[in-house]
């Protein structure tokens, strides 16, 4: 349910609206638009039944929420969420660039990277600990051995940190070390796993599900914002189709549509997305001209060493070369990098 308050309704009008739905033992969450103020209603709704708030000074209308992923949805929150981490801002005029290993391999591989990544422009570190992979006889990560040295070279470098988080019982093993926990591709209906994260005081970035339709996408975030955790993140990261020729098939369409349909800030990830460096940059440059609020790009000192998805890293001058070519996009599409 929304509360659509009048244009002209006053502050302390759209105060006392969020007393009265409070009192009922509801929670509110209030997006200032440069039009109207619309107050979303989060909670059980059938405790505002016979309650005449539109008799509410300053309201204009109640009115119920049409989409199934109603939190999620731009109807719920007009404004676009912009997320704060330490001094990076998600979702706001600036692209942000996360950027690392697929996987954290050791102390002094992980800090050469880091460097070179920030020296780049990027602000995020991204690295897996525990890495999903196909075959159980692949490098499955270093676990928190790896999350230790993730949180010291990020200290060490003031960056913000980002890894995979596989399943409920890690959730707080991660958390103790990671600023933004990730949530894969494979575990993108891991019930259970969202619901987890969707208790823990940190962002959240879920990636879209290999087979994933858009509303299924929504529908998984729902269960996070459900939970209480608004600071959810949207990452697309490619599905599966019929081309064989690219890892994944990355899924231009879904950026503009996911940002009209929802307030959450979209990430796009076109190492995942293509399965080849060659191409990373020229759809980067797509995924930030279509509106993207960020990136998430392998990058290894040694591609040919890497433990996982060698095929797919950047060296340190290509990440360098993608930036300085982003940037004129984003430039060119009135956002800052
Ligand atoms: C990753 O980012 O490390 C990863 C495993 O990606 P995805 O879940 O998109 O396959
Ligand atoms: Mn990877």
């Amino acid at each position: 349910m929304i509360i659509v308050m009048k244009a002209n309704a006053t502050q302390d009008q759209v105060d006392h609206v969020v007393q009265r739905v409070e009192s009922l033992g509801l929670k509110t969450m209030v997006s200032r638009g440069v039009e109207r103020t619309i107050i979303g209603v989060i909670g059980d709704e059938s405790l505002l039944l016979g309650q005449p708030i539109e008799a509410c000074p300053g309201v204009e209308k109640v009115m119920p929420v049409m989409a199934p992923y109603k939190l999620v949805s731009r109807e719920f929150k007009p404004e676009s969420t912009v997320i704060r981490v330490k001094d990076v801002e998600i979702g706001g005029d600036k692209i942000v660039l996360m950027a690392g290993p697929c996987s954290i391999e050791g102390l002094d591989r992980l800090r050469d990277i880091a460097r070179a990544v920030k020296s780049a422009g990027a602000v995020i570190l991204r690295g897996g600990a525990f890495k999903p992979r196909t075959s159980p006889y692949s490098f499955q990560g270093l676990g928190e051995e790896g999350l230790k040295y993730m949180r010291q070279v990020a200290d060490e470098l003031g960056l913000v940190t980002i890894s995979e988080v596989m399943e409920p019982r890690q959730v707080e093993l991660v958390s103790r070390y990671v600023d933004i926990l990730q949530i894969g591709a494979r575990n993108m209906q891991n019930f259970n796993l969202l619901k987890e994260v969707g208790q823990v005081k940190k962002p959240v970035m879920l990636k879209r599900g290999l087979c994933a339709t858009i509303k299924e996408w929504l529908m998984s975030a729902e269960y996070i914002l459900k939970e209480g955790n608004f600071e959810v993140i949207l990452c697309e990261r490619g599905i599966r189709t019929f081309e064989q020729h690219t890892r994944n098939t990355l899924d231009i369409n879904a950026i503009p549509a996911v940002k009209l349909l929802s307030h959450l800030p979209v990430i796009v990830d076109p190492s995942h997305g293509t399965g080849k460096r060659e191409l990373i940059k020229a759809v980067s440059m797509a995924g930030v001209a279509a509106g993207a609020d960020g990136l998430m790009i392998e990058v290894h000192t040694c591609p040919e060493e890497a433990l996982s998805d060698g095929a797919q890293s950047l060296t340190p001058e290509m990440f360098q070369e993608l930036v300085r070519d982003v940037r004129k996009v984003a430039q060119a599409v009135g956002r800052d990098l």
